[in-house]
């Protein structure tokens, strides 16, 4: 990154960073997965009406997207899912946090993500989509989702099944790119005019939409949140 950039992104950062307190980290074993549960100081969570994300700083001049879930508006905190099973400076972040830490982010933003009238709505993503479809169960409430999410370490797999109440599913990856265990596992679910959100990884998330549009019979809609690439 060059000198400009570095020094804009310092005067942004001083003018518009918020920070956020760590209240507790807990790594999943093995600790390539972390729940992160911060306090947000100010943060007016009732306002939330579809899934957030939040632009934070996890290294010099770097800053990476995760979305706040399982929020409590009256103590201002939510917890951050956070899939660190791969190099990266938001990975190295999320292992490196303790409590008490300071966490600096410029603000929280919504996205497309939100619970539509449907008669069931369908989540598919990999790890990195866990805490997007908790906050949108959150926001539909429990019984209205179901989904999969591919989730490759089997002791984490079991962890999810075991501690997590939702309808999410948590399955084994088959392939590199997840896109055939994902679809085959809509294939079996009765879909009609469901809504169907695809999130995590963007080429896996704009395949998986081609071939949903595809499928015959299907007259639902298809949301995707693409995240890494
Ligand atoms: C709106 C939004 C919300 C998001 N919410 C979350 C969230 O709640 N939890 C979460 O974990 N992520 C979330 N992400 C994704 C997260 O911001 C990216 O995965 C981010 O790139 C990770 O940064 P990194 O610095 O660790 O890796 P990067 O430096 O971005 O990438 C390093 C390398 O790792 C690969 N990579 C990046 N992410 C993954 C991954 N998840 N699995 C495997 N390989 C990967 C890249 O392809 C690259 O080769 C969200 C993204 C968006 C856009």
């Amino acid at each position: 990154m060059n000198i400009i950039k570095k020094k804009a992104i310092d005067i942004i950062e001083k003018q518009f960073a918020k920070t956020a307190q760590v209240l507790d980290v807990r790594a999943w074993n093995p600790s390539t997965f972390y729940e992160i549960d911060l306090h947000l100081p100010g943060v007016d969570m009732q306002k939330w009406q579809s899934v957030q994300h939040m632009k934070i700083k996890v290294a010099a001049h770097t800053f990476r997207d995760y979305t706040p879930a399982d929020w409590d508006a009256s103590t201002e905190t939510c917890t951050l899912y956070v899939d660190a099973a791969h190099d990266g400076a938001g990975s190295h972040w999320a292992a490196s946090l303790k409590t008490g830490d300071e966490v600096r982010y410029m603000g929280i933003s919504t996205t497309f993500t939100k619970p539509l009238d449907a008669a069931m709505l369908f989540c598919l993503g990999d790890s990195s989509a866990i805490g997007h479809f908790l906050a949108l169960e959150q926001l539909a409430g429990k019984g209205k989702l179901s989904g999969a999410l591919v989730i490759s370490d089997p002791e984490h797999r079991d962890f999810f099944s075991r501690d997590f109440d939702s309808r999410l599913e948590a399955i084994p990856q088959e392939t590199p790119d997840n896109i055939d265990n994902l679809h085959a596992w809509l294939q079996e679910q009765q879909l009609d005019n469901s809504t169907v959100y695809l999130a995590g990884n963007v080429p896996m998330v704009v395949e998986l939409r081609k071939k949903i549009k595809s499928m015959s019979g299907f007259k639902g809609l298809v949301k995707v949140q693409g995240f890494w690439w």
